[in-house]
Order: C-alpha cells, then sequence, then structure tokens
C-alpha cells in the first residue's frame, strides 16, 4: 500500500509553494487516498504547469480505482490544449472512464477540442464519431475543428449531418459555416442560412449577417450582397468592407470608390484594411498611378500604411514592369520603419531581376539574410532567378544549394539560369538529380530544358526532351511546349521547320495562344510568306484569339509587310480597343506601300481619338508628308514634336527628314540638314542622300554621300561597287580612286550574287542573276518588250546598278523570278510576289511596269531599298528608290 501514497507524497507541494486558502486535512489513513483532496492537488499542479507531474498521478490514481471529479478531469484537458500535449492528452482519454463516474457529453466535447487543437483532427473525429448524444456544442466542436483545419467541405457534411438530427446552429456557429460557404462557393447553402437566419429571428446580429455578405461578396453573387446590404439595420466596418471588396473583385472600382465616400459620410471611418481593399484591387487592374493617389488619401486621414499597403504597390508595380518605381518604393517603405514580408522581399528581387541590378539585388540579399527570410523558399527562388539573370551563376547555385526545401520552382530557377548561360549539359544533370530529393519535374521544368536546348542549338536533344516527356516523364504537353519548339527553330533561322512544327501541333489538338501567333507571325513578315499569313490569321480565328490586341496588332504588320495593305486594313477595322501600337503599325504600313494620303489621314484620326503621337509615329508621319511631296508640312512636324510634344527627334527622324527633301529634289537642303545634325551619322542618313542625288542626278553630292557611307562601313562591297561607277561617270579613273577597296575579295564576289524569290503553291522559288532561266518564252518575251520599251527611259537620274548590267548570257533575278511566276502561277492568282536582296536596276523596273500592264497583274517586288507595288503600268514608288 505504501507505493500507492508514495507517487502522491512525491508531488506534494512543500508548504511554502501552497495557496493562502489551503487547509489540509489532518492525518489521513494510510490506505485512503481522499478523491476530493486528489482533486486539489491536481488542481494545483495544472494551475502551476506541471501537468507531467499530475498525468504521472492520474495513472497511479486510477490504477486503484479512484475517481477524480469532472471539473477537475476538464481542468487537465485544458492544460493539455494549453500546453499542446497531444501524449497527455491520449493518456487522459484512455484513462476517462476510470476515473469518472460517468463520461458526460461536455466532456466528451472537451476531448474532441484537445485534439483538434492538438492537431489531431483524426482522433477528434473518432471521439466524435463515439459519443451517444451531440448536442450544439459538439457540432459546434467538430465543425470548429474541420474550419481550424480549412476543411471547408467536410464543414458542409457536417452542417447537413447535424441538420438532419434536429440541432439547430446558433450566431456563434453561423459564422463558421458561413465562411466554408464562401470558401467552397457554395452559395446556395449559404442562400438556405440565409433563410434560416431569418426565421430564426437572427438577422439582425451583425456577426451573422456580415458572414453572409461576405458569402455572397466571394461567391460573387453582388446583386445579393448589395440587397442585404441595404437592407442592415447596423453596418460597421467589416460590413462596408464586404461590400466594397464586392464590388472590387468584379472590378467595378469606381463604385468601390463610391462606396468608400458613402461609408465616411455614414459615419463609418475607414480603416487600415478598407484603404487595402481599394489598394490592393487598383494594383491588381495594373493602375498603379490611382493606387498611389489613394494611399496618400489614406495617409491623410491618419492612417499609417502596413506591410500590406507596400507590398501591394510593390508587386502591383513589379507585375506591370514598372520595376524601376517597385524598388524605389521599397527603399521608402524600409525608411518607413516597416518590416517587409517575404512577399515583399520576393516581388522587389524580381523588379531587380527584371533590371538585371545586381548592385541593388545584392543589396536585399543581405536585407534577406539579417530579417532571417533565407530560408523561405519564395525568397530564395527569387534570388536563385536574380542571379541567373544577371549571369552571376555560381552565386545562383549557392542560394540554390541553401535553400533547405526547395521546390520545383526553385529546380526550374536554376535549370533556367543554367539554360539561359548555355550550360545545356549542367542543367540537364540538376534535372536527373531531381528525384534524389523527391522532387518531381513539373511541365515548366521540361519547357525551360526544351527552349534551352534549342536556343542552344541542340535541335536534337531537344526533340528528344519533348517526345520523352510524356512517356518518360508522365507530364503532359501544353502549349508552351510546343512554343519552345516555334521559337527555338525561329531563333535558328529555320521558320520553315517552326512551321511545320506549329502545324503539327494544331494537328495534335493543341490551340497555339497569344505567345505561339506572337513568334510565328514575325517570321512571315515578307511578300513571300502571303499565304503563311493567311493561314496563322485563320488559326488565330479558330482559336479566338482576334481580340488580342498584341495579336491583331501583329497581324496587321505582318499583313502589310507580306503585301496585302488591305487585309491590315480591314483587321485594324474590326478592332474594338486601340492602342498607339496599333495606329502607329497600320500608319507605318501605309508609308511601306507608298499610300501617304491614307497615312496622313490615319494620323489625324488618331490624334481626334485622343492619342498622343509617339516617336515611332512622327518618323512615319514625316516619310508620309515626303512620299507626298509636302516639304512645309514635314517641317513643321519635325518642329511640333520638340516644341509641342516634348521628343527629343532621333535618327531615325532625321533620315525621314533627309528623305522628305531628297524627293522633292530640295538637295541642298537636305545637305544642310545633315551638316547641322548635332548627333552621330549613320549609313541610313547617307543612304538617303545617296538615293536623292542619284535620282536627281546630281554626281558630286552622290558621291560625297557614298564616300560617307564607305567610311562608315568600310567592308561594304555593294557600296564600293556604286562609288567605282560614279567615279566613271565623273571621268575619274579607277587607279586614282582614293578610297579603300574592300579587303575580303571572296566576300565580296559572295554577296554581290543577287538573288530573288517567290512563291508559287506553297514552293519556295529562288532564282540568281544569270542563272539559266527554266522558261524560255517570257524571258525572250520580256527581251523583245525590253527593246521597244527602250528609249522611253528619258531621266536624268545616274545609271549606277548594285549589280553587273544584264547582257545576252546574264539576265537579273528578277526577271528569271517574273517569268517563271508568269507561267506557273495560278490563273486565278492576278498577285505576284518576289522579294530581291539588292536594290532593282532601272531596265526590271521598267519591265516590270510592263508586264503589270499587259499581263493585267499586281506585282510586288521588295527590293533592298523599297516595296515596289507594279500596277497598270506604274510603280508606287513614284520611281524614287
Ligand atoms: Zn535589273
Ligand atoms: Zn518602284
Amino acid at each position: 500500500m505504501e507505493s500507492v501514497i508514495l507517487p502522491c507524497k512525491s508531488i506534494f507541494p512543500i508548504i511554502s509553494e501552497l495557496p493562502q486558502n489551503y487547509h489540509p486535512k489532518p492525518k489521513i489513513p494510510i490506505n485512503y487516498v481522499e478523491p476530493r483532496f486528489t482533486d486539489t492537488q491536481l488542481n494545483y499542479l495544472c494551475t502551476n504547469g506541471r501537468l507531467s507531474e499530475a498525468i504521472h498521478a492520474i495513472e497511479s490514481i486510477s490504477q486503484y480505482g479512484y475517481k477524480v471529479k469532472p471539473e477537475t478531469f476538464s481542468k487537465l484537458i485544458e492544460s493539455c490544449i494549453n500546453e499542446r500535449a497531444l501524449h497527455f492528452g491520449r493518456k487522459l482519454h484512455k484513462k476517462m472512464r476510470f476515473l469518472l463516474e460517468k463520461v458526460d457529453p461536455f466532456i466528451e466535447t472537451k476531448l474532441l477540442g484537445m485534439y483538434s487543437k492538438c492537431g489531431s483532427l483524426q482522433e477528434a473525429y473518432q471521439v466524435f464519431d463515439e459519443m451517444h448524444e451531440r448536442d450544439l456544442f459538439a457540432w459546434s466542436a467538430m465543425i470548429g475543428a474541420c474550419s481550424r483545419d480549412s476543411r471547408w467541405g467536410e464543414v458542409m457534411d457536417l452542417l447537413y449531418m447535424m441538420m438532419g438530427d434536429g440541432v439547430v446552429p446558433d450566431s456563434f456557429l453561423f459564422p463558421k459555416i458561413l465562411q466554408a460557404c464562401a470558401n467552397c462557393a457554395d452559395f446556395k447553402t449559404g442562400m438556405l442560412i440565409h433563410s434560416i437566419v431569418i426565421r430564426c429571428g437572427m438577422s439582425s446580429e451583425i456577426r451573422v449577417s456580415n458572414s453572409l455578405l461576405s458569402v455572397y461578396a466571394k461567391c460573387g453573387l453582388l446583386s445579393c450582397a448589395k440587397r442585404l446590404f441595404e437592407s442592415m439595420e447596423m453596418r460597421d466596418t467589416v460590413s462596408w468592407n464586404s461590400i466594397i471588396m464586392a464590388y472590387c473583385h468584379k472590378g467595378d472600382i469606381v463604385e468601390a470608390r463610391r462606396l468608400l465616400n458613402l461609408m465616411r459620410l455614414e459615419g463609418v471611418e475607414p480603416g487600415l484594411i478598407t484603404w487595402n481593399i481599394l489598394i490592393a484591387s487598383y494594383n491588381q487592374l495594373g493602375r498603379c498611378d490611382e493606387a498611389l493617389e489613394v494611399m496618400k488619401e489614406m495617409e491623410g486621414n491618419g492612417i499609417i500604411p502596413d506591410v500590406f499597403t507596400w507590398t501591394c504597390l510593390i508587386s502591383g508595380l513589379a507585375q506591370h514592369n514598372r520595376n524601376g518605381q517597385a524598388i524605389e518604393f521599397f527603399q521608402q517603405m524600409i525608411a518607413n520603419a516597416v518590416r517587409p514580408s517575404e512577399v515583399t522581399l520576393t516581388s522587389t528581387v524580381s523588379a531587380c531581376a527584371a533590371l538585371k541590378d545586381l548592385r541593388k539585388g545584392r543589396e536585399l540579399h543581405s536585407l534577406v539574410v539579417k530579417l532571417g527570410y533565407d530560408g523561405e523558399v519564395i525568397v530564395g527562388n527569387a534570388m536563385v532567378d536574380l542571379y541567373s539573370k544577371c549571369g552571376k551563376l555560381e552565386a545562383a547555385r549557392l542560394v540554390f544549394d541553401m535553400i533547405p526545401e526547395k521546390d520545383v520552382y526553385s529546380w526550374n530557377s536554376m535549370i533556367g539560369g543554367y539554360c539561359q548561360a548555355g550550360y545545356c549539359g549542367k542543367a540537364y544533370d540538376l534535372f536527373m538529380r531531381m528525384h534524389e530529393f523527391e522532387v518531381s519535374p513539373n511541365v515548366i521544368t521540361w519547357n525551360v530544358l526544351i527552349s534551352g536546348h534549342m536556343q542552344n542549338g541542340d535541335e536534337d536533344q531537344a526533340l528528344d526532351l519533348f517526345w520523352r516527356m510524356e512517356k518518360d516523364g508522365s507530364i503532359e504537353r501544353d502549349a508552351a511546349s510546343w512554343n519552345s519548339l516555334i521559337a527555338g527553330h525561329l531563333q535558328n533561322g529555320q521558320k520553315d521547320k517552326a512551321l511545320v512544327i506549329f502545324r503539327k501541333m494544331q494537328s495534335f489538338g493543341f490551340k497555339p495562344n497569344a505567345v505561339t501567333i506572337l513568334s510565328i507571325l514575325p517570321a512571315c513578315a515578307d511578300l513571300i510568306s502571303a499565304k503563311k499569313v493567311k493561314e496563322i490569321h485563320c488559326c488565330v480565328l479558330r482559336c479566338n484569339l482576334e481580340n488580342d490586341l498584341s495579336v491583331a496588332n501583329s497581324l496587321i504588320d505582318t499583313y502589310s509587310k507580306s503585301g496585302s495593305i488591305k487585309y491590315s486594313k480591314a483587321i485594324s477595322d474590326g478592332m474594338s480597343t486601340k492602342d498607339i501600337i496599333s495606329w502607329n503599325t497600320l500608319i507605318a504600313g501605309y508609308v511601306l506601300h507608298s499610300c501617304s494620303s491614307e497615312a496622313i489621314k490615319l494620323f489625324h484620326q488618331m490624334k481626334e481619338a485622343g492619342l498622343k503621337p509617339n516617336r515611332g509615329t512622327f518618323s512615319s508621319v514625316i516619310s508620309s508628308y515626303g512620299l507626298a511631296k509636302m516639304v512645309e508640312e514635314g517641317k513643321r512636324m519635325f518642329s511640333s514634336m520638340s516644341e509641342e510634344y516634348r521628343i527629343v527627334p532621333g535618327l531615325e527622324h532625321c533620315v525621314a527628314m533627309v528623305d522628305l527633301y531628297g524627293r522633292s529634289g530640295k538637295l541642298e537642303e537636305a545637305i544642310d540638314f545633315i551638316d547641322n545634325m548635332t548627333m552621330e551619322h549613320d549609313i541610313s542618313l547617307w543612304g538617303a542622300l545617296l538615293t536623292a542625288s542619284r535620282v536627281h542626278g546630281n554626281l558630286n553630292l552622290a558621291i560625297h554621300a557614298g564616300e560617307q557611307l564607305l567610311k562608315l562601313d568600310p567592308g561594304n562591297v555593294v557600296i564600293y561597287q556604286l562609288l567605282l561607277q560614279l567615279y566613271v561617270l565623273r571621268g575619274t579613273s579607277e587607279e586614282s580612286v582614293t578610297v579603300m577597296r574592300p579587303r575580303k575579295r571572296n566576300h565580296h564576289e559572295e554577296s554581290l550574287i543577287s538573288w530573288s524569290w517567290t512563291e508559287i503553291n506553297n514552293v519556295v522559288h529562288a532564282f540568281a542573276s544569270g542563272q539559266q532561266s527554266n522558261s524560255e518564252v517570257p524571258d525572250s518575251w520580256i527581251k523583245r518588250k525590253e527593246a521597244k520599251a527602250e528609249g522611253s527611259s528619258s531621266c536624268n537620274r545616274l545609271c549606277v546598278t548594285e549589280e553587273e548590267n544584264e547582257d545576252i548570257t546574264r539576265v537579273h533575278s528578277e526577271k528569271l523570278a517574273l517569268s517563271f511566276a508568269l507561267i506557273n502561277s495560278p490563273q486565278s492568282s492576278r498577285v505576284i510576289r518576289i522579294v530581291k536582296n539588292l536594290r532593282m536596276c532601272e531596265d526590271c523596273h521598267r519591265t516590270a511596269k510592263l508586264v503589270s500592264q499587259k499581263y493585267e497583274r499586281e506585282i510586288y517586288i521588295h527590293d533592298s531599298k523599297c516595296l515596289h507595288h507594279f500596277k497598270d503600268g506604274y510603280c508606287s514608288c513614284g520611281n524614287y528608290w
């Protein structure tokens, strides 16, 4: 019997520890432990944080069949909860039936709560399942347990079971259930509860109403939310926040803003959360400037921005490519002594990565370490990305290795870093090691590897990975996987292969997305890809991408460059919204097609639509005035750029001005303009002057321009040849020529070969000057025609050509292409499109005009200088090229 008492003695408090109202009973018999005395002891131990001793005592007490009071047992459970001592709780649970006279639902509910609060939902469920009777408290505890674990679906199941048992929630339980409704987007149950709430007469309980409001707001039922909100007798900040949030979710920020003002009029001051909702919403919509205004207003109202406010602004700016500002705001935040969160740091590090700002990035890194965020995986991933983008792969790897629990994004960042730097082997090694860390590659990992290998020219390995990903990796390919291949081929100059993949992608049932279209369309921006542009356009329509602004803009551009300006206009006319790029692209298209009046008309329409012209607009518009020979208007436009629009003219605007003077024969003004320029001259500038002086027969100026050109580009054989011809015209012998002959003789011969290409029935045919023509008839026809047209050349232009003159054995390539197209192109096609690598000569230009008249064909020839559109015997270039 001694042994029974011993443990009790051992835990018996020493006198000094005893509470003041403690009066020990005198003398107890050795074989008897009075339960009430034990209760007092246990209570004392619990209150003084000596739980383990209490549990130890309980074990002995139960062994000998003694009981404790329910209050004591409850107190013990409470202590287990406070100390999160699940193992002690389990011991109590095991002894419960021995220690208590009767187990009542109150104790069981308490036990259930203990399990859930100590993180064992499964055991909580066990207790719940074993209960004989479940009252509102038991249900509330079980529902509370599930909502604590965010198991919203289970909360809903419990609710229906509970109502089946005839138990009705009270005003404390309703908010929990409604929270589950909101998180499951189960608005039907929400509405059901709403009707119960009304029947129970609880609709005036603000806690309940606010929870209902939040269900409607989160489920996007704006009209229900609005009705409920308006019917509420009392509204507190929480109610206002919910309704404002509801409008923000719907993107109706104007109404949200109005409500905030109304809130203040009704005497409820917006709190930090209210302001933050509005600020976050502006940022999500990319309206960062307005977000900033709201923040200033909030500060004006005496509310200090917290870390959430700052983080919203910083990540909003970073996501909308305003990285410099994002970093500035971060610095302001630090200056305001607000401690950044890991999200703030991640956004700021990403901003540095986008700017490749290594210095700031390093500063941030040390701050990350100082604040103890270096173990956070999202911050680590952003740092890996930063160092990779800045080309500091060793630092990236160091950070990567230090991330304690790497997720798939960590691996993707590091693998991506190696790929970008061209170390595909290292990237692949890392990829193979992922399984050692029990991380499975995702579709991004595979795509990063595929595009990495493509970019580094390892097409075979890329394709191998592409086909292996489904079989070996059990990862389904997505549009981005196909896009990696397409973009890779395009980058390697393999347009045809890219198109094959593009078609294969569709035959495999994948819908190309905007990224696909935006990568493949520009590759088709030439005259021989006109049909492919239409094919891609059809695909755009099938995939419903025609409303994507960038896609539509790219179509306008590609159609115009492939010789179909009509389609460009049709696309532009069909657009519901247009940005400055849409306008500029179409204006530039008209300039390319020498349609000056359309370009100028569009420019005025654009201004009427309220858009401010930018640099791109101005160079096109000045060129349009040049085409229209409207020198004064062009000059005014040039000066209005800086005076009215505060845009400093760039080289492209100066070139357009030289062209403007040149086309109108104002060569002196052109050379004056060049002389007065402050910026450095370049090839395009002197090229424009050379064209002008050649067309207007000013030999000396042409030689001056040619010499300047050769100075800027000493290796250019074409210019060298032109210059020699000009010297001959002036009567200077080749020996006295002062300019240097281009060094590489081989290069010279190679690059002077003139090539022309045309596409017929989906096959591109290439022709080189002097090549044996495989179509005798039109060839000889053309020669006959030309003989007749002789003498029709009556201009004072300087007869210099970029390639050798034609003779009996040598016919220029565009003529070969033209005759081939005339014979072989289908009768239905009235348009012939040819691309040439050198500038057309006078003879070929004349021939093309004749053919367009005689055969009633439209002929587009894009040479190295401009796009010629021959129709009815005329060319759009107005003989100026
Ligand atoms: Zn020619
Ligand atoms: Zn022309």
